[in-house]
């Protein structure tokens, strides 16, 4: 049987924002937020995407949907290449991909009710009559679990979770096959996400949706992903499948990342390799590997060469000299 085509396929993509330099306000450099970054993802697959804050995680997902135009590089969208597509050829493919945002209150009009806000994408692409709209928005609402009667309700009347339920059920209301989580559930309180996690869960085995899911936390990606790319300083360092990238991590920044995930069993330790440092600036990015500045297994060629992303077995990739 042929391969399926990817729902997503993403090909050395970049994104670089000019920095104004000088007195007089010239052109200084640029920030390299996305570095030549790819991968794919397959229809009802959930690829986790992490990093530490600043990464271009966040960056990526907004490329990809074109809310920010790539500086280099392909997005293809079921096997269709969308890089250079205009706004209104553009729409028909926005419907297919669709985005939770990680805070869900600045996320959502605070004048609009919560039955608008799920319904506004079916007002803006479908031809539906008002009662049509508003079955489909109830089915929504049913399908996330709220009420009926929370339509009727603003968004400051709901908790943090039920506001990312809706912004759940207003990603869903085109029917995608992909939705860009990002970071969907780092501002809630831990036992509502374990909740919401799992409402993503049960809609992608119901309804068949792929996620790229954007994260900091390791153990949220542990739960939900079928794959996990890192990312540091705009590339991607390690790709693998989620068994292979948490039992046998390639990278040491994959290592220092999963150092730092707390084990819920005290008598369990963890090889600990805590990252020391900051992230540098992504205007000025070390020369070699760009992790050589924090990496405790640095050598002189760290220093100068920059490593490919190359595989070491059965679809793990890693980007480091000694690996
Ligand atoms: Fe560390 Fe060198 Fe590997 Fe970079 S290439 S991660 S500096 S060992």
């Amino acid at each position: 049987m042929a391969d399926a085509v990817p729902v997503l396929r993403v090909t050395d993509l970049e994104k670089h924002f000019p920095v104004k330099g000088g007195m007089f306000g010239g052109r200084g450099g640029a920030v390299h937020a996305v570095d030549g970054v790819s991968f794919s993802i397959d229809p009802g697959e959930t690829l986790g995407l992490v990093g530490e804050s600043g990464c271009g995680k966040s960056t990526v997902g907004r490329t990809i949907l074109r809310l920010l135009d790539p500086t280099a590089g392909t997005v293809e969208v079921g096997g269709t290449d969308i890089t250079n597509l205009r706004t209104r050829e553009l729409k028909p493919f926005r419907r297919r991909m669709q985005i939770i945002f990680q805070d869900p209150f600045s996320s959502l009009d605070p004048r609009m009710k919560a039955g608008a806000i799920v319904g506004e994408l079916l007002t803006v692409h479908e031809s539906l009559s008002r009662e049509e709209r508003n079955a489909r928005v109830a089915e929504l609402f049913a399908r996330v679990g709220l009420r009926d009667a929370q339509m009727d309700n603003y968004p400051h009347e709901f908790s943090g979770g039920q506001r990312q339920r809706l912004g759940i059920a207003r990603a869903l209301s085109l029917n995608p096959e992909l939705i860009i989580c990002d970071e969907p559930v780092s501002a809630l309180d831990v036992s509502i996400q374990a909740q919401v996690i799992n409402l993503l869960k049960d809609l992608q085995a119901e309804l068949g949706l792929a996620y790229l899911f954007i994260a900091h936390d390791l153990a949220v990606v542990e739960h939900l992903a079928d794959r996990v790319a890192v990312m540091y300083l705009g590339r991607i360092v390690e790709i693998a499948d989620k068994t292979s990238l948490f039992g046998n991590p390639q990278h040491p920044y994959t290592e220092s990342l999963l150092a730092a995930v707390p084990i819920p069993d005290p008598a369990v330790t963890r090889d600990k390799r805590i990252l020391e440092g900051d992230v540098p600036s992504p205007i000025d990015r070390p020369s070699g590997c760009h992790f050589h500045t924090r990496c405790p297994y640095a050598t002189d060629r760290c220093r100068e060469e920059d490593p490919a992303l190359h595989e070491v077995g059965n679809g793990h990739f890693t980007a480091c000299h000694l690996r």
